[in-house]
């Protein structure tokens, strides 16, 4: 009996084993990063709303003993998350009206995003999909099959996106079957990803993953989402590296956050060590107002002033566009 636990221990593939192992113990963290004592009411319920997940390949990347740490503000809640702010609402980009089939936005021309289900390596304390209604979003046999259905039904969808939570936390049998159906589609040319498992738990990029990605017709972009250099590490590069060998198309996003990256400086680092990478900065989005996440709030003026000056401090093809997601635009707005 111990024989057969520990063969399927070791069937079990090493990010699965990361998954089960992420950090949700605020006091825990505490004690880890050496980050002195902690006000455990208070911890406890900031995580009630919204949990506490950190991997631990994440955690090994995070200071001791500073509060600081851009990569701790990431995970760690703080007390303002409590405050209600005027403006900042639940549901900022309004994507329930974009949601002709459940699972699936339509709002830009030409691409369709899938919340391909709810969950997340990490939990970022700025996420706008915090209070999003993941349950009704859980995509089952005949959600996906309507899905599939929308897409073949409509000619000018060229791209998908999988984005949710994580895409990368669905399993690679369900993956590449999802993938399959969708070569299937003629019109289809692109698949894109939008996930942090490549930062969060490199080992994500397995050999099963690099099969389904290598075999499917459509071009294939992941678009990482990393706000500081110091997430990306040599495991880190060698994962995105796995990725750029088979002809992945690798591009980040970064979310502009208060006390984290909000300086020049900090973002040419950013750009230069994706670079390092094999990855080009896509997008820098200005912050979403979710409620509970004022604190990671700056404004347009300061935002243009960062943005103008990075370009003063690297290749023009290193400055990410600086854009603003608003309900009703037919895209993302450029500042
Ligand atoms: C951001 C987003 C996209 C992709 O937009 P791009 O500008 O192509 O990156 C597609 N659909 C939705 C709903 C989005 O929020
Ligand atoms: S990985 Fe993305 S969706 Fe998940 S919590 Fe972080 S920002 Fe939100």
């Amino acid at each position: 009996m111990t024989i057969s636990v520990l063969q399927r221990v070791a069937e079990k593939p090493a990010w699965k084993v990361e998954m089960s192992k992420l950090l949700t113990d605020p006091l825990e963290l505490c004690r880890q990063l050496e980050l002195g004592p902690q006000d455990e009411a208070e911890l406890r319920e900031l995580c009630e709303p919204f949990s506490l997940r950190v991997p631990r390949p994440y955690l090994s990347r995070i200071k001791r003993g500073d509060l600081n740490d851009p990569l701790l503000l990431q995970v760690l809640p703080r007390t303002q998350e409590l405050q209600e702010t005027s403006g900042y609402k639940l549901d900022p980009l309004a994507e329930k009206e974009f949601t002709p089939v459940p699972g699936l936005l339509h709002k830009y021309k030409g691409r369709v995003l899938i919340v391909l289900n709810g969950s997340c390596a990490i939990n970022c304390r700025y996420c706008f999909r915090r209070h999003f209604p993941y349950q009704e979003h859980q995509i089952g046999q005949t959600q996906w099959q309507l899905i599939l259905d929308y897409i073949a039904g409509d000619q000018s969808i060229n791209e998908v996106i999988f984005s949710g939570g994580d895409p990368l936390t669905s399993t690679d049998h369900s993956l590449s079957k999802k993938v399959c159906d969708l070569d299937a589609i003629p019109h289809l040319k692109r698949l894109r990803l939008h996930t942090r498992l490549p930062i969060m738990i490199p080992s994500r990029i397995n050999e099963t993953c690099l099969d389904w990605m290598e075999s499917t017709r459509l071009q294939l972009v992941v678009v990482i989402h990393s706000n500081h250099a110091a997430e990306l590490d040599d495991e880190v590069k060698a994962a995105l590296a796995r990725l750029g060998s088979i002809g992945v198309r690798l591009l980040n996003q970064t979310v502009l956050l208060k006390d984290i990256n909000n300086n020049a400086g900090v973002l040419r680092d950013l750009s230069e060590r994706l670079f390092e990478c094999g990855v080009l900065p896509y997008y820098l989005h200005l912050f979403d107002p979710v409620q509970g996440c004022a604190h990671f709030d700056l404004d347009r003026q300061e935002a243009l002033r960062i943005r103008n000056e990075l370009q003063t401090l690297c290749a023009g093809f290193l400055v990410p566009r600086l854009v603003i997601e608003e309900p009703n635009e037919p895209n993302k707005t450029l500042l």
